[in-house]
């Protein structure tokens, strides 16, 4: 799983691709509620604030 700023979403997706050998789903973090999970509040890649989640 990452998450990620729109400049990282590319290579999250070549990540996750490489790692799981399938594409990955991808939501808006702002348009997911997750009551039980923390958004973290960076970007997986950088320090930017995430916008994707990528899972
Ligand atoms: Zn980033």
């Amino acid at each position: 799983m990452y998450v990620v700023c729109t400049e990282h979403l590319e290579q999250a997706i070549d990540e996750f691709v490489e790692v799981y050998e399938t594409p990955p789903d991808l939501y808006e973090l702002e348009a997911v509620s997750l009551t039980d999970w923390s958004v973290p509040t960076h970007c997986t890649f950088c320090q930017r604030a995430p916008k994707y989640l990528v899972v």
